[in-house]
């Protein structure tokens, strides 16, 4: 066993689960009931007692006020967004989405470290893959306050995929990915190739899952026996009985002191097509993005408890056309990919890279209340884009930068991540020149920058869940707390930044002397030729010294300055016309 193991953690709207490689396995830990499945269910006791999983969904039907379920649904929203209400228990209990999540995560690392007889601080965490910036801050936080810092955030259907491709590294193939659980439905394309994954593109639905059919279900039995639809009880009866129609052709759902009904699978599927209809056209939409025919597809893989469904699986073979792989125990798969992403980043397994996209497209609204994208969705990440603006209006001294993620043409169709006012000398029309960068990280987190290039002065933002109510100061106590970490492999990662700056400079500088180099000088060449000279050096130098190499970019950086001013004042001609900002 690795002495500081990094838990994997499915964190599921219906069901969560945890494990960690040992050994140079990836397996899934029970709890003292050898369950390996946690409902993702909270009791709030009115004692103060906090009760999470199974014995909390026994609890459920007395004190129904008391228990969350489903929170998943409501981590890193804002009230109202999407038409979506936080139901009224949350607030009367006091309580957020976040600690809700936390609360699980908790149970989840007190069900590891019991089987691991050692303290755990670090896991990795899936989230749907269509979850947007917010969602994912929230999902971190819920960790921190869980006590564990989140050392990556996946998408569910690339967690998926690595547990299914670990040991195909050699081959080459595409895959979809198709996942419906109890609240969410996400498809995925993916690409893997030489024991590197890429998600060539993701597509979903947030609201869909098994749970809207227990209801529809629950309001099929509850008309043919005279019964409150939105009870409890009968939702649960319902579950199971759908359960049981996944083996069997018909089963009886009974109702204490109400009555008891025999249902059909067929009556089953009446209920659950117009269900599964609508997973439909976010698979074929996964395909155009991804540039994928159906035939292309080497496998399609089910996950998540729904596609246990036989209806599930006939839908699944008729959209693409041939037999889906149910190799992955569909309830597992995302647990095991991420305890498999955890093992690589602890170093328990050798290293596979892992690339993610974003789901959304992120840009910033320009003139006439348009969204311009920056980062086009199904991006690579971590991913960096930017763009140059400038004032539309004579006189203005300040543009305000609407930072927006959605695939809306109108920026106010889209969601607002954020914005920052960026000041500039008043002037002319067309005078000002605002460069605003994008950098998305690894865990699909947006940092923002903008640069008024005249005076060189930037204005920062990094997009935080703004949905979140967790007290800012009791998330950064628990950072402070692990702050032990954040100094390891520092030297390495000043080496990968200055090497990967140092790669992006070297062809620009090529190009640019291609372009320019009647222009300038043939002392400021040599320059510029020399620090280039010395950057190429370093990098190819065995000995990383991340130190010298930045020094020597940075050099090379300057030298180039004049260069960059001459190439940006010709395109920033070329193109300003038809890119006026507010
Ligand atoms: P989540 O990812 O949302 O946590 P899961 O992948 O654990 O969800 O799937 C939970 C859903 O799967 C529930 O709606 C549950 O009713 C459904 N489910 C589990 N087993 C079966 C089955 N045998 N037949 C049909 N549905 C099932
Ligand atoms: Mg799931």
């Amino acid at each position: 066993m690795n002495s500081k193991p990094i838990l994997g953690i499915d964190l599921g709207t219906t069901n969560s689960l945890v494990g960690v490689v040992d050994s140079g396995f990836p397996i899934l830990l029970a709890d003292e009931n050898g369950d390996r499945s946690t409902p993702s269910a909270v009791v709030f006791g009115e004692d103060g007692k906090i009760t999470v999983g199974a014995a909390a969904l026994r609890q459920r039907a007395l004190h129904p006020a008391r228990t969350i379920t489903s929170v998943k649904r409501l981590i890193g929203r804002r009230p109202g967004e999407g038409g979506w209400v936080p139901p009224y228990v949350l607030s009367d209990l006091k309580t957020t989405p976040v600690e809700v999540s936390a609360e699980i995560l908790k149970h989840l690392k007190a069900i590891a470290e019991q089987a691991l007889e050692q303290g755990v601080t670090q896991a990795a965490i899936t989230v749907p893959a269509y979850f947007n910036d917010a969602q994912r801050n929230a999902t971190k936080r819920a960790g921190e306050l869980a006590g564990l810092e989140v050392v990556r955030i996946l998408s569910e259907p690339t967690a998926a995929a690595l547990a299914y491709g670990l040991d195909k590294l050699s081959e080459h193939q595409k895959i979809a990915v198709y996942d419906l659980g109890g609240g969410t439905f996400d498809i995925s394309v993916l690409e893997m190739r030489d024991g590197v994954f890429q998600v060539l593109s993701t597509a979903g639905d947030t609201q869909l899952g098994g749970d809207d059919l227990d209801r529809l279900l629950a309001q099929f039995v509850a008309e043919r026996l005279n019964l409150p639809a939105n009870d409890i009880r009968l939702i649960e009866a319902a579950e199971l009985a759908k359960k049981r129609l996944s083996s069997d052709e018909t089963t009886r759902i009974d109702i204490p002191l109400a009555g008891s009904l025999e249902i059909s699978r067929g009556e089953l599927d009446k209920l659950a097509r117009p269900w599964i209809e609508r997973t439909r056209l976010h698979c074929l939409r996964a395909l155009s993005d991804a540039g994928v025919k159906p035939e292309q597809l080497d496998e399609i893989i089910l996950v998540g408890g729904s596609t246990r469904m036989p209806l599930v699986r006939e839908y699944v073979r008729e959209i693409f056309g041939r037999e889906p792989n149910t190799s992955q125990n569909p309830d597992e798969a995302i647990a095991l990919g991420a305890t498999i992403q955890a093992g690589i980043l602890s170093g328990s397994l050798r290293q596979v890279l892992l690339l993610d996209v974003t789901p959304l497209s992120l840009g910033i609204e320009t003139f006439g209340g348009l969204m311009n994208i920056i980062i086009p969705r199904n991006t690579t990440i971590p991913a960096k884009a930017g763009e140059m603006f400038t004032n539309a209006v004579a006189n203005q001294d300040s543009m305000l930068i609407r930072i927006l993620q959605g695939e809306r043409e109108l920026a106010k169709d889209n969601w607002e991540l954020g914005r920052i006012e960026v000041p500039f000398p008043a002037g002319p029309k067309g005078s000002a020149r605002v460069g605003v960068q994008f950098s998305l990280d690894a865990d699909g987190i947006l940092h923002v920058l903008a640069r008024d290039t005249a005076t060189n002065t930037d204005t920062t933002l990094e997009i935080r869940g703004t949905a979140v109510d967790v007290a800012d100061e009791r998330v950064e106590q628990m950072i402070a707390e692990s702050v032990d970490f954040a100094f390891e492999d520092m030297n390495e990662r000043i080496w990968t930044e200055a090497k990967l700056k140092a790669e992006e400079l070297l062809p620009a500088v090529d190009a640019a002397l291609g372009q320019l180099g009647d222009v300038v000088s043939a002392e400021e060449k040599q320059t510029v030729l020399n620090a280039a000279a010395l950057v190429r050096s370093l990098l190819e130098s065995a000995e990383h010294d991340a130190k010298a190499l930045k020094a020597a970019t940075q050099l090379l950086d300057d030298a180039t300055q004049s260069l960059a001013v001459m190439l940006i004042d010709r395109a920033m001609e070329e193109s300003l016309e038809r890119r006026g900002l507010v």
